[in-house]
């Protein structure tokens, strides 16, 4: 096979890479372990919140936002080390270029964005998002790649792309140094293939989809890996390219940096081994540890950091939670990441969505509470108990310690709001101010009042999902090598090459930073390939 371009991975980086390429006349071949109904890979699934900068929603919405505010916030997440000068980089870079390169190109491309932007990652011990920047894409991830993938089939340069799908690629081919092209074997007949091109772009995703490297590479901040650990990442998100660039020269930075979620539960109707949803989780629920005690003094309460939830959870063996709450909490702010369970976001049904917002996602809390086995529901605490225990088979779970959970917390909002003194009531508080927060927040819910039963425990366990290292790259994509000079002919982007830079979050992501950065640093790496042949 020849092209002029070679692209591993039709994912979002793949396929903006991809865009690129054709713009300027290029021949490209792209090749993917998985089948065509899966073309675009993660973004397909996701929920589509793109981080952006100083955009007219934003304005609209009373936020004034600026790149140089942006980056502060950044680099505040990030707590980059003084020689992570590459990271470092592509951070300015983004913060500077997302607005026209990332949120103009696909707006001009057909997507469009909710009016209010939502408002995560705050920060809790370190300034997160100084203001909301969460742009949700109308339609999901979906929605952002059938736009694409839609430019791309009407492309006038269409002729010129070959797709070829069940296509493992395994290996680099080298030549002088230079990367000439790669090989593999075919997915249904295992046959051997080889493609030989002027430069090679990998952007096959990240290491997340494979829980024994998730587990190699867990960062020591997280103590031991837990025991179960589910996989909210591509199935075939597994490394095999990060070793391929290894064994030519690349170089890979941090991958004990992880964006990991903390509410993860069993998929429902997995399509892979230990395949997990990852929640939002309910802010009005009480997040208690394995023992049924309320995790504390500190209590956890998602949109703040995330990297601290999971921190925090994992630093209390055996390494799950739960959750509990109230049917009333679970239908006001139940949440899954992610396009499948959006469907009326996914399929732009205006109607559906604000029913939801109005009158509760009944929709979801039956999916969940029929169908996901980590959801026990109980009209009595005791019931409850027994049936958490059950479901783990152990008697880990005490009564009185859930009971005492649930009952300071009720006696607190009790005393009304003027006496309120629990760090999580304060947060609610906080959160409700922002009006995309509200509509998605209760009051302050007792979680024994009688009227807004029946309770609800979710039992929660740590989900793989974003790699935030991987192949180190300078500004124009190109592939570093151990002496710090671009390797010939190759390039990474999106998650492969962890968004930019192998690691342009640091330690922690902003959020909605995974879309962008896939679609800024493929773009770039295809302009560049574009240069090369
Ligand atoms: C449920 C969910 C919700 C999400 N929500 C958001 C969100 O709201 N905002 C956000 O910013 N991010 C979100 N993300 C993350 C984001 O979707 C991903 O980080 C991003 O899409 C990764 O894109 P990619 O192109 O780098 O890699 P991928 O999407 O992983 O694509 C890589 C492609 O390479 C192929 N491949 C892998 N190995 C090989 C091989 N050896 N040979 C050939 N092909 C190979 C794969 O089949 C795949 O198609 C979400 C992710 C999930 C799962």
């Amino acid at each position: 096979m020849q092209g002029d371009v070679l692209v591993v991975g039709g994912g979002l980086a793949g396929l903006c890479a991809t865009f690129e390429l054709l713009e300027s006349g290029r021949r490209v071949s792209l090749f993917d372990r998985d089948e065509p109904s899966r073309f675009g890979g993660l973004a397909r699934e996701s929920f589509g919140g793109m981080f952006l900068v100083d955009t007219p929603e934003q304005r609209r919405a009373g936020i004034r936002d600026s790149a140089a505010l942006a980056l502060a916030d950044w680099l505040s997440f990030a707590q980059f080390d003084a020689e992570e000068t590459w990271p470092r980089a592509w951070a300015h870079a983004y913060v500077e270029r997302c607005t026209v390169e990332v949120g103009l190109w696909l707006r001009e491309r057909g997507v469009g964005y909710f009016p209010v932007p939502n408002w995560v990652e705050r920060g809790l011990y370190v300034p997160g998002n100084s203001v909301p920047r969460f742009h949700i894409v109308w339609g999901t991830g979906q929605g952002l790649v059938d736009a694409l993938r839609k430019r791309l089939e009407a492309h006038a340069n269409r002729s010129l792309l070959t797709l070829h799908f069940g296509h493992r690629v395994e290996r680099l081919l080298s030549r002088d140094g230079a990367i000439v092209g790669l090989a593999g074997a075919r997915e249904d007949n295992g046959a051997a293939f080889e493609a030989r091109g002027g430069a090679v772009i990998v952007a096959a995703g990240g290491i997340n989809g494979n829980l024994d490297r998730v587990r190699a590479h867990w960062h020591r901040d997280w103590g031991k890996p837990p025991a179960t650990i589910l996989n909210g990442s591509h199935r075939y998100a597994d490394g095999t390219l990060h070793d391929a660039v290894e064994r030519v020269g690349g170089r890979i930075t941090h991958l004990d940096r992880m964006w990991n979620y903390a509410a993860g539960v069993h998929h429902p109707r997995p399509r892979m081994p230990d395949e997990g949803l990852s929640l939002v989780p309910p802010r009005s629920a009480l997040w208690l540890d394995a023992s049924g005690a309320r995790i504390g003094p500190m209590p956890l309460v998602t949109g703040f950091d995330t990297r601290d939830l999971v921190a925090r959870i994992c630093a209390r063996p055996p390494g799950h939670s739960w959750q509990l709450m109230n049917r009333r909490i679970a239908l006001k702010e139940l949440a899954v990441s992610g396009a499948e369970f959006n469907p009326s976001v996914r399929d732009k049904r205006r109607l559906a969505f604000l029913r939801d917002l109005i009158f509760g996602n009944r929709w979801l809390y039956r999916q969940m509470v029929e169908g996901c086995v980590d959801f026990v529901c109980a009209p009595t605490l005791a019931e409850l108990v027994a049936r958490m225990n059950a479901l783990n088979g152990d008697h880990a779970v005490e009564l009185e310690r859930v009971r005492a959970a649930a009952e300071g917390f009720d006696a607190n909002i009790a005393r009304g709001p003027a006496l309120y003194n629990d760090e999580q009531l304060r947060r609610i508080a906080d959160l409700r101010r922002w009006r995309g927060d509200r509509i998605r927040t209760c009051r302050h819910q007792p979680i024994l009042d009688p009227k807004a039963g029946p309770l609800i425990a979710v039992r929660e366990f740590i989900i793989s999902r974003k790699s935030l290292g991987g192949m180190q790259t300078d500004l124009a994509s190109r592939v570093l090598g151990s002496d710090g000079q671009p390797i010939a002919g190759l390039l990474a982007a999106g998650e492969a090459a962890g968004f930019g830079g192998g690691g342009v979050h640091g330690l922690r992501a902003l959020e909605g930073t995974f879309l962008g950065g896939c679609v800024l640093s493929g773009r770039i790496a295809g302009r560049t390939a574009a240069g090369l042949t």
